[in-house]
């Protein structure tokens, strides 16, 4: 039987091992017609990996992934915690301030949870805006003061009870 080797692995494996289409353009981002482009010189176990681990990303933690909701390709539920992306008010008096997406029921359109995010800010005085920072994500005050934020002045606290609040607004340490 013929064998092949693997773009990505570089094995040489016979054709039988390429029975899997790997896409080009991940499937989760939407379909051609009549079809996909696809590469028959990658093994079914690096189709799978790539499957598994890096389209999963694509698809859930990219801007590229939330504009799925936009044009249709994807409905329902937004992920609940993103790793790598952060939304933000782009602009007026909460500009800065970080929130979650939210499948919208206008067609096409997402909302902002209404659900508030747990987050403190610091006034930037370069800028004199407010830059926010989920808990576990805030600077030390040496790190914020050699940043540029005022650390003795106004900062704004966003949080879930009076416990979190009175714990967070002593922050940072
Ligand atoms: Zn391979």
């Amino acid at each position: 039987m013929r064998k092949i080797t693997c773009i990505y692995c570089q094995d040489e494996k016979l054709v039988s091992e390429y029975t899997n289409r790997e896409h080009v353009i991940p499937q989760c981002f939407g379909k051609f017609r009549p079809n996909n482009p696809v590469l028959k010189t990658v093994c079914n176990d690096c189709n799978q990996y790539f499957g598994d681990h890096i389209e999963i990303h694509l698809g859930r933690d990219t801007y590229e992934g939330i504009e799925r909701y936009r044009h249709g390709i994807k409905s329902g539920n937004f992920p609940h915690k993103y790793p790598r992306l952060r939304f933000r008010i782009s602009a007026g008096p909460l500009k800065g301030l970080l929130v979650k997406p939210k499948y919208s029921d206008v067609p096409n359109e997402i909302d902002i949870n209404p659900e508030p995010m747990t987050q403190v800010g610091f006034l930037k005085m370069e800028k004199n805006e407010f830059d926010y920072f989920e808990p576990d994500e805030i600077p030390t005050a040496s790190e914020l003061e050699e940043a540029g934020y005022d650390i003795q002045g106004k900062k704004y606290v966003v949080a879930k009870d009076k416990g979190e609040e009175d714990r967070l607004m002593k922050m940072p340490l």
